[in-house]
């Protein structure tokens, strides 16, 4: 049986300008550990502490709490000890007690995911001394009534569990506001808050049937392992499984002196980043609250002031608040703590250049001295990323390598979606203004709940404010807007992540829960309105926006250029229409990789000769239909080499079982039955007849064309025809005819001829010819294992890695909804391997598939035409294998091509 490992360590300690760890080490210290002893290195001021690795809350899922906790009580008694040399105060002690907080920190953070507690150590006693010693007994009672709450509600269990309960803490501070008459926290009296503190207790003890613990050492205990349990509670697995982060990482627990920002008028709290996570805009900002502790910046429940006097101006712009109020209420910290301001200034760019990224920092002045409590590279939308990837280039700040592999290639989807018309801006009527929280272009129904954000298609979240616990609903919504909390709240930070459109803030707006209201200056709006939002104006808009197609431009074109540097790998698409080529070569594709000719068959005035095609029994009926659909199929080809000009293009033949095509309604085969002259009896049989029982596994792919050669003989004619139609024209045309689904070097010999003899046909009849190449896709087992063979005709490959992986899982692609969750969910699939490659086994057929093929034909050209074609991870296996090009949907060919000079620069280091 597996045991702990007896000599190992568990307990990193920071703080006075040593640590034992350091910020290469996230995975064992979490992000947060290894950052604040990374600052504690470098000469910032961080609170002294210590981090429990990952790796023990790890051994605590295995070997549960008893057996953890007695491993590491030595370690974390000494490092307790460490602290109160340091800060020369004591925990648990009467007179001079040392608080802490216990916070979570996973190797990459997630927001507001895992819950930490603050002022730890605290009880009726410790209370007391707290007070007498800082001379300041509303401080020590705030403190006191912080700390039960948030023990109560993470450690204990306090917190509501669906959104008719009410968390019983808030109701108890909100019946008694509500007696005296005031609105916030900071209007408490000292009496007030010890009540609370004692109602608290109450509340506490009448739902848990305990008292509330007043052994300091129990606490921290509790708050440990209450971090261990939130690393498996719901918020931080739907976090997980977003992101695909696997639960063996586990979380650290940071345990680290308090600082006090609710001390008085010269201490407070905020949150800042060293440039705009919104734009990209290289401009310090960031929002403060006086005397406040923690998350209160966060909540939104206060106005947040900001950073940096341009913020504010700006701010006061966009709230419509008078200069003079602005200045009397709502300063900047610039102006109105100005060297603290300094002193942060300093900090924010002095880790900014260690780091060498944007960095989005928590801080706390107490009794005007400043403290960071944290720093990170900062969430940012795709637009900021871009653009602190490019300006951090031309700053120096980083190489153009570093600032290729800054951009996570799957946040550039966010800038290749439609935004506002402007001109439909131009008349749009905006009803309220929030602050641009995050940018982008959001048009959907009114929601007040997050767990109804899919009531509609497209849904904008509206709320007071949002909670950790809206984020799945968050994650659904197109939009979110808040009445409350600033930039820096968490609906903002969040949306930002996510790359959704977000306007928070927005304090005209009179949100009612229970009537499911939405009140802006009279006027009444309802669940399902419509109303549009602008992220980057913070605009909110009664109705519907239209929108129009992105560009690439700007830095993101400056970033893509670079990337071509270094990508050795080429990125084509899949597109079936001249109008999907069109896109994809605006977004830089090399070429088509996969046109499914198909796709082509199903418009109305073609299904029909389709059809007859089809049902005919005789060879001559089927090429009396073939006949009609060669022209359109030509015209089709033609407009796509045109949109390609020069650029190669890979043509599938005929891949889809026959059944696909025919009418299943009774009234469509009664028409049919009508134009060809048949009876409706026949008609059915014949569809009876194409019935399978596996259809993925049966008459389709190459094995149409077997059976039917004039169905080939049709598609390679209009393709020849196609290209040299274009050659008159003075426009080069690369065909590349690819044959689906070969299993045999047989099945594909067969077809090769039926191809050459049709195009050499075609080349007599104009006295004209063209280049083109006859390859074939590697989609079955089969083909893999026998690529050698396979690659002595083959002039190219191409690995549909959709039935591929249908095939080599034995999944059916169609049927898979039914149980992939389920393996996800238990952990029996990483993913779905439609989605990300499965490298480990279906990766080793791509593997031996190409070097077989190349054993036997040392330049063949390789590519992947599946749906992973445009998914990083699996883009980055494809160049390690050593293939020429990968093609994707026309709006992933960025994302690729990022990805493919990714694979490259790491590759080289
Ligand atoms: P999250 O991971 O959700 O950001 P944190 O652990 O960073 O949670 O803490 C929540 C809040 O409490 C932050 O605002 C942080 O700055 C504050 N905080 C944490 N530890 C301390 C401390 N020792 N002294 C003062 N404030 C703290
Ligand atoms: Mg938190
Ligand atoms: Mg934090």
């Amino acid at each position: 049986m597996e045991t702990l490992q007896e000599v190992k360590t568990r307990v990193y300690k920071f703080g006075n300008k040593t640590a034992d760890g350091n910020s290469t080490m996230k995975n064992l210290l979490g992000g947060k550990g290894a950052n604040l002893a990374e600052m504690g290195l470098i000469g910032i001021p961080v609170p002294p502490g210590f981090t429990i690795t990952t790796e023990v809350c790890t051994e605590y899922n295995k070997f549960g709490q008893d057996a953890v906790v007695k491993m590491i009580t030595r370690e974390v008694e000494d490092a307790i000890e460490n602290i109160e040399n340091i800060m020369g105060s004591k925990f648990g002690d009467k007179e001079d007690p040392l608080l802490v907080s216990v916070r979570s920190g996973a190797r990459v953070s997630m927001p507001g995911m895992m819950d930490t507690v603050l002022n730890l150590g605290l009880n009726d006693e410790v209370v007391v001394g707290l007070a007498e010693k800082s001379g300041n007994e509303r401080f020590a009672w705030d403190s006191y009534r912080r700390f039960i709450q948030m023990y109560g509600d993470v450690v204990l269990g306090m917190k509501p569990e669906s959104k008719e309960d009410i968390d019983p803490f808030e109701e108890i501070m909100e019946a008694l506001k509500h007696k005296r008459n005031i609105e916030l926290d900071t209007d408490f009296t000292v009496q007030d808050l010890k009540d609370l503190c004692y109602d608290f207790k109450d509340a506490v003890k009448k739902r848990t049937g305990h008292d509330f613990p007043t052994n300091p050492w129990d606490q921290l205990w509790g708050a440990v392992v209450a971090v261990f349990n939130s690393w498996n509670g719901d918020r931080a697995v739907y976090y997980r499984n977003m992101n695909g982060y696997p639960s063996e990482w586990g979380t650290a627990v940071n345990v680290q002196a308090m600082v006090y920002g609710n001390m008085g008028d010269n201490s407070g709290t905020g949150v800042c980043f060293t440039r705009d996570a919104g734009t990209g805009e290289n401009l310090f900002n960031g929002e403060y609250l006086i005397n406040a502790q923690g998350e209160d910046v966060v909540a939104g429940t206060r106005t947040p002031q900001q950073i940096t006097k341009i913020g504010s101006l700006r701010w006061a712009e966009l709230a419509k608040v008078e200069e003079a109020e602005r200045a009397e209420l709502y300063p900047s910290l610039e102006e109105l703590m100005p060297e603290i301001y300094n002193e942060l200034n300093e900090y924010q760019q002095k880790l900014e250049l260690h780091y060498k990224d944007m960095q989005d920092m928590e801080f706390t002045m107490q009794d005007g001295k400043l403290w960071i409590l944290q720093t990170r590279n900062g969430k940012r939308t795709g637009a900021a990323m871009v653009k602190i990837a490019m300006d951090s280039l031309k700053e120096g700040l980083i190489t153009e390598e570093q600032a290729i592999l800054q951009i996570e290639p799957n946040k550039l989807d966010e800038l290749l979606h439609p935004v506002f018309d402007p001109k439909a801006l131009k008349s749009a009527n905006v009803i309220a203004q929030g602050l641009p929280a995050s940018p982008g272009a959001a048009t959907g129904q009114i929601v007040f709940f997050a767990d109804e954000a899919d009531k509609f298609k497209k849904s904008i979240l509206v709320r007071i404010e949002t909670s950790p616990e809206d984020l799945e609903g968050m994650n659904i919504a197109t939009g979110i807007l808040t009445a409350r909390g600033g930039m820096t709240s968490h609906a903002a930070v969040v949306a930002r992540g996510m790359g959704k459109c977000c306007v928070s803030g927005a304090g005209a707006l009179k949100i009612n829960y229970k009537n499911r209201t939405l009140i802006v200056d009279g006027h009444e709006y309802h669940e399902g309105d419509w109303i549009s939002l602008n992220g980057s104006t913070g605009n909110i808009i009664e109705g519907k926006v239209a929108t129009i197609e992105p560009e690439l431009s700007g830095e993101f074109a400056e970033i893509m250029e670079l990337s071509d540097k270094f990508a050795t790998m080429k990125v084509r698409t899949n597109a079936d229409s001249p109008k999907d080529a069109k896109v994809a070569v605006k977004f830089g594709a090399q070429g088509i990789g996969l046109t499914r000719t198909e796709h082509m068959f199903f418009e109305v005035d073609r299904i029909k000769a389709m059809r007859e095609m089809i049902l005919s029994d005789t060879v001559k009926g089927r090429k009396e239909a073939l006949d009609q659909l060669l022209p359109m199929q030509r015209e089709d080809f033609e407009g796509i080499f045109e949109a390609m000009a020069g650029l190669p293009v890979t043509v599938r033949l005929l891949d889809p079982p026959l059944h696909e095509f025919v009418p299943h309604a009774l009234a469509q085969q009664k028409e049919l039955a009508e134009e060809m002259h048949i009876s409706l009896e026949a008609v059915k049989n014949k569809i009876a007849e194409l019935e399978e029982f596996n259809p993925m596994l049966g008459h389709r792919g190459c094995r149409l064309g077997i059976t039917y050669p004039e169905i080939t003989e049709m598609q390679a004619r209009a393709i020849i025809e196609a290209a040299l139609n274009l050659k008159e024209r003075g426009i080069e045309a690369k065909p590349e005819i690819m044959i689906p689904l070969i299993g045999t070097i047989a099945e594909f010999e067969n077809q090769e001829a039926v191809i050459r003899a049709t195009a050499n046909k075609v080349f007599e009849e104009r006295n004209d010819t063209i280049e083109y190449l006859v390859g074939t896709m590697i989609e079955i087992p089969r083909a893999a294992l026998t690529a050698d063979l396979i690659a002595k005709k083959a002039e190219f490959f191409s690995f549909g890695t959709n039935d591929l992986t249908q095939m080599a899982f034995g999944y059916s692609r169609d049927d898979a909804g039914k149980f992939l969750p389920i393996y996800i969910e238990h952990g029996i699939l990483k993913v779905d391997p439609f989605e990300v490659l499965d490298q480990e086994g279906v990766g080793q057929l791509v593997k031996m598939g190409t070097e077989k093929g190349r054993s036997t034909k040392p330049n063949l050209k390789v590519g992947i035409c599946g749906e992973h074609g445009g998914e990083p991870s699996s883009v980055e296996f494809c160049f390690n294998t050593g293939m020429n090009y990968v093609s994707c949907s026309p709006y992933r060919v960025p994302i690729a091509r990022i990805a493919s000079a990714q694979a490259a620069i790491k590759k080289q280091a």
